[in-house]
């Protein structure tokens, strides 16, 4: 068998222009503000003037623990979005931009695969409309300015050597992690440690996501804390003057961009914050205006439901003030197996009782997001490798938890594949059965939160912090931080803090290594092991095989 690659079934899309995608969400043709012939942003008039009207149900796509199989938690969230559609119900999907690091580095898009994708493709992973050069030039603005005026005099008394604030590229450069700034002698300035992290790591970033609107925007980037005196008292963004002009820096880029699926269905693609140090769903001001828009909005949390559900629910949905009617839970045979102790290599051959073994790393899952009082169904993301037997032991497994999986096969078909799952999740959506709330309420103390997920979600006997870190989150909680939600930042592939450690794992510890305060996004990071902040290119980036053929055509984007 042969099946085309993502890119050819890109290029041979019959888009429609933008206006007619607009008009199937009732946005008039004045207030899209067209990229292309096929891009637009929404105005922020017309959204400022949706706020009468009633919410749609919204639909959270989550997944098991991701392995090197890969789950398609995009695809199936642009495949849900056209079978509903396909069913007769008006939905959209609201979805993240792609970062240009992992595009360069190791193969994998952002716009989803097979039948089920969102297009331009080409466009969407390179610089679509320009919202991460924004939210690099105003993330780098505010460097500039500390470090200017440090150079005039530094009135505020900066320590130089407590100043938190990096610079940010879109890009994967492992040299810039840690760089001295500065050189050169006087006219230069005050040489200092520093160094880069990669745009979606800027707290700009997570900021432009979690904003309701321009002024919300403002007020949480002046929020920002830069840096700290001598005597250990915050400097902020505001102290420095910078809020005002970074706020014009990213006043287009606040606005949600629309574009289509290969099957002509609204999607908003807008933000893309990472998943670990920061919240990894995509802007709360898109999915808030497609709510308002569509009968069903389809959206994704990046990793599996132990990180990305969870920071929904905790993060983004306690500070926007919305709910999930349901949550689709994204499993794969594939996954099943290697969660059973399958190598990736020997993946094509069929072994039940490694689906078998593998099962309970989805269970758990389900359990968890059920604790949320939400609805779940499990979404079977077919590989054409799949065997009856093996997609059989998965349907079982689910059904002696109490709930149901159904097998989709949008990568294959598009939309004629989750007829199936569209029906039933509408059905749950409509049913009113969430009775959501998050997993801990504002007042509960900072550690006694982060001990509240490490047991409820995954399952950990206990946390483990030194006093630094415990007096830490108590000075914060002093300041008035104790508030705040806690943004977990492990590994995305094991409950625990140990990569390898697959399954359902019980009687584990979770240590604590450091905790940052994201004053302006709005929580408390709490670090559990190696975060990388700057990734690097892999010994043969996908960069050296990405070109323009003779028809001025993008080759190599997978
Ligand atoms: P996630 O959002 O979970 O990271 P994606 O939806 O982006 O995953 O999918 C990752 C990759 O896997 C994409 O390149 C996509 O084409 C591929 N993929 C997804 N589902 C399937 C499938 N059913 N069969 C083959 N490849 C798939
Ligand atoms: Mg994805």
């Amino acid at each position: 068998m042969s099946f085309k690659s993502d890119i050819e079934i890109a290029r041979e899309a019959n888009k429609k222009p933008i206006q007619e995608i607009g008009a199937k969400l009732g946005i008039g043709s004045e207030y899209l503000l067209p990229y292309g012939h096929d891009k637009a942003k929404v105005s922020q008039d017309f959204i400022a003037n949706l706020n009468g009207r009633e919410d749609g149900k919204l639909i959270l796509v989550t997944a098991i623990n991701p392995t090197p199989a890969g789950e398609g938690k995009t695809t199936t969230t642009v495949g849900l979005g056209d079978g509903l559609n396909r069913i007769g119900k008006n939905a959209a999907i609201c979805i993240r931009e792609a970062s240009l690091g992992p595009c360069f580095g190791m193969k994998g898009g952002a716009a989803g695969g097979g039948y089920a994708q969102v297009v331009p493709m080409e466009e969407m992973n390179l610089h679509f409309t320009g919202d991460f050069h924004a939210i690099t030039s105003a993330h780098n603005l505010l460097s500039a300015m500390i470090d200017n005026h440090i150079y005039w005099g530094n009135e505020l008394e900066i320590d130089e050597r407590r100043i938190v604030w990096r610079r940010v590229m879109d890009m994967n450069d492992r040299a810039l992690r840690d760089i001295v700034v500065s050189l050169g002698g006087v006219a230069n300035g005050f040489p200092r440690q520093g160094g880069f992290d990669i745009t979606v790591a800027s707290e700009v970033m997570a900021i432009l996501c979690l904003a309701n609107d321009l002024d919300d925007l403002q007020k949480r980037l002046g929020d920002i804390i830069v840096a700290y005196r001598r005597d250990r008292t915050p400097i902020y963004a505001r102290d420095i003057n910078a809020d005002g002009a970074m706020t014009v820096l990213l006043k287009d880029a606040m606005q949600p961009n629309l574009v289509q699926t290969l099957e002509n269905n609204p999607a908003f693609v807008h933000g893309g914050p990472f998943a670990n140090i920061a919240h990894g769903c995509n802007s709360v001001i898109a999915t808030k205006t497609a709510l308002k828009l569509a009968d069903y909005v389809v959206t994704e949390a990046g990793f599996g439901a132990d990180l990305g559900a969870e920071k929904f629910m905790d993060i983004k949905c306690r500070k926007a003030g919305i709910a999930p009617d349901a949550v689709v839970i994204v499993a794969t045979v594939r996954a099943m197996k290697m969660n059973g102790g399958v190598a990736k290599a020997d993946l094509g051959e069929e072994n039940v009782a490694a689906v078998e073994q593998g099962c309970p790393n989805l269970g758990r899952h389900i359990a968890n997001v059920k604790s949320f009082g939400v609805p779940v169904v499990v979404a079977i993301n077919h590989f054409v490798t799949d065997t009856e037997a093996e997609i059989k032991a998965v349907k079982d497994y689910v059904e002696s938890q109490g709930s149901e999986a159904i097998l989709c096969q949008h990568w294959e078909k598009g939309s004629e594949g989750t007829v199936e799952l569209a029906t039933r999740v509408a059905e749950l959506a409509d049913g009113g059965w969430s009775s959501f709330a998050p997993l801990y309420p504002d007042e509960m103390p900072l550690f006694e939160k982060v001990e509240t997920i490490a047991k409820r979600i995954y399952h950990a006997d206990e946390v483990l912090a030194d006093k630094k870190i415990r007096d830490q989150l108590r000075a914060w909680e002093e300041a008035g931080y104790g508030h705040l939600p806690i943004c977990m930042a492990k590994t995305q592939y094991s409950f625990s803090t140990d990569p390898n450690l697959r399954g359902a794992p019980t009687g584990h510890s979770v240590p604590v290594r450091e905790v940052r305060l994201s004053a302006g996004a709005g929580f408390i990071v709490v670090i559990c092991g190696e975060i990388m902040t700057m990734p690097g290119l892999p010994r043969r980036p996908s960069a050296e095989a990405i070109m323009l053929n003779a028809e001025g055509e993008v080759e190599g984007l997978f």
